[in-house]
């Protein structure tokens, strides 16, 4: 799918499509070509759980002009109850309060704004998963 295409229809047609390997089984989020345990090339795509927990976190207190507005944040490194890991920015907590093994999904979120073009990014951002 076009990348202009699926920012058009979000938020409804969003999926987190990630691939499994067909030969070892191993998940890719976003998918790739080249699974890196077998070097299969064959994947089955399937839409991921938005649900994982914190494997590693750290705290963002001076980063780049994009996000300086929003410093000191959280980043972690997120493994999805699907296997793969990402890294992601994590809100909607204190970031003292993130702890490794909380339960967490992803949103998607407004990233930044640039300047007076209006263009907006949009990315995944971890929140705490409330069960
Ligand atoms: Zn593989």
């Amino acid at each position: 799918m076009p990348p202009a295409r699926s920012w058009r229809t979000y938020p409804q047609g969003y999926m987190l499509e990630a691939a499994r390997c067909k030969k070892c089984g191993k998940t890719f989020f976003p998918p790739r070509l080249v699974c890196n345990k077998c070097q299969g090339r064959e994947f089955e795509r399937f839409n991921m759980q938005r649900t994982g927990k914190v494997v590693t976190h750290t705290v963002i207190r001076t980063p780049s002009d994009e996000f300086s507005g929003e410093a000191p944040f959280a980043v972690g490194v997120i493994e999805m109850d699907d296997g793969p890991r990402l890294t992601s920015q994590i809100v909607d907590v204190s970031f003292d309060e993130v702890k490794i093994g909380m339960p967490v999904k992803l949103e998607f979120r407004r990233l930044s704004s640039e300047g007076d073009a209006g263009i907006i990014n949009y990315g995944h951002k971890a929140v705490p998963a409330r069960t």
